[in-house]
């Protein structure tokens, strides 16, 4: 089974791994390069998933894990666009 990542209110830390529900919780609002850092590093560290070089975000399996539709338009980190 592959790790989902949801999205929840009042958490402790911007992402926390629950393994009873196989999933990464975020909380919501968090800033978004800091969120992909923290659920990358509960991934390749506490999971054992392959560290990739770009923001992609692998399971333990290698299969891509997909954001939350809220988080979805996220993508990969950029540079703001600051015209
Ligand atoms: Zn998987």
């Amino acid at each position: 089974m592959c790790i989902l990542i949801c999205v929840a209110d009042d958490l402790p830390k911007i992402a926390v791994w629950d393994p009873d529900e196989v999933s990464i919780l975020v909380a919501r609002g968090s800033e978004t390069g800091e969120l992909l850092r923290e659920v990358q590093e509960i991934l390749t560290i506490d999971l054992g998933a392959p560290a990739t070089a770009d923001a992609a975000l692998l399971c333990f399996c290698g299969t891509r894990v997909e954001l939350p539709g809220e988080l979805a338009f996220l993508g990969p980190v950029e540079a703001p666009d600051t015209r």
